[in-house]
């Protein structure tokens, strides 16, 4: 059995390149690299990779990370300027004994040494957002933080080998500096080709506080479904978050056990996902909690055609 599952509606494009080379027999790590590559390199995804939505200081900061689930190799870069692909780095840095997590000039020279690709990262549409959203702030008070989506992927290939992997560039108009959960292992992201993995998207912030992605595959550990587990995990923890402070950040988690069954949650509106299995066709769904049981229903087209074309729709400085 093979399988990938992925945070949002925009991950589609590469795990359908990623289920491909799964289907052919590849490796998890470069399957799921290629995935997040897709991701990074389009120009109109605005929370990851090029394109990705700058600081407070219109500087784009990316963070990442990748994880193998056999050997429990990781590596991380955080708050990294001007690199085309953050995952690529964080992929190589996994196969360090020691300095796994880079961040800033330091992650910085390290991908200048090792040759990877250096690109200026803001886009001119990234520029006309942040001018716009600074007007905003300014005229309508509006939250500065609000927009932001990381793609997190778990991949299971054909030999049994699952990895985990995430790229973002964090919150819109973040504090320079500022790291998320994505590049945090437990938080954003975890694997165990003995069990499952897990990675997570919504406001970093909370989602550091309770290691969301180790518990789901801890609780998959002791035979919970994925389904089940994602559940619990965000049913509870956005309890215990109102109950110690008054309010839940957007959580959603997405997992995928070594038998390439899947789950997802959310404790937000219109979350989406992508999956892709030997017996399932890279499918885009959306998915709704409902009393703490999570529905998902396959996104119709009219929705996927709205999805790009508000992407892409022309967009005027205010
Ligand atoms: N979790 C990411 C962060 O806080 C953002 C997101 O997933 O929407 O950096």
């Amino acid at each position: 059995m093979w399988g990938i599952i992925a945070t949002w509606r925009m991950a589609v494009e590469g795990i359908t390149k990623a289920s491909e080379m799964l289907k052919n027999g590849e490796d998890s790590g470069d399957a799921i690299e290629k995935a997040i590559k897709e991701v990074e390199d389009f120009p109109y995804y605005k929370s990851v990779g090029f394109g990705g939505l700058p600081n407070e200081e219109m500087i784009v900061e990316l963070d990442a990370a990748y994880m193998d689930g056999d050997t429990f190799d990781l590596g991380a870069v955080a708050a990294i300027k001007d690199f085309k692909n953050p995952i690529s780095i964080a992929r190589r840095l996994s196969k360090e004994k020691v300095n796994n997590l880079l961040v800033g000039e330091g992650a910085e020279k390290f991908a200048s040494k090792e040759g990877f690709e250096r690109k200026n990262m803001l886009t001119d549409r990234a520029k006309i957002h942040y001018k716009n959203r600074l007007k905003e702030i300014k005229d309508l008070e509006i939250k500065p933080y609000s927009g932001h989506d990381t793609v997190g992927m778990v991949c299971l290939d054909a030999n049994g080998k699952m990895t985990s992997a995430t790229s973002t560039s964090g919150l819109f108009m973040k504090k320079s500096g500022r790291v998320g959960d994505s590049p945090i292992s437990g938080s954003g992201f975890y694997v165990d080709s003995e069990v499952g993995g897990a990675s997570a998207t919504g406001l970093g912030e909370d989602l550091m506080k309770g290691c969301v992605s180790y518990e789901v595959v801890r609780l998959m550990k002791e035979g919970m479904h994925p389904q089940k587990a994602c559940e619990k995990v965000v049913n509870d923890f956005d309890l215990e978050l109102k109950k110690r402070r008054k309010k839940a950040g957007d959580m959603s988690l997405v997992a995928m056990n070594n038998k390439g069954e899947w789950g997802v949650s959310t404790n937000i509106e219109g979350f989406s996902f992508a999956v892709a299995t030997e017996n399932e066709e890279p499918t885009v769904y959306l998915t709704k909690n409902i009393n703490g049981k999570c529905m998902h229903e396959v996104a119709s087209n009219e929705w996927l055609d709205n999805y790009m074309k508000t992407r892409m729709a022309k967009l005027v400085e205010l």
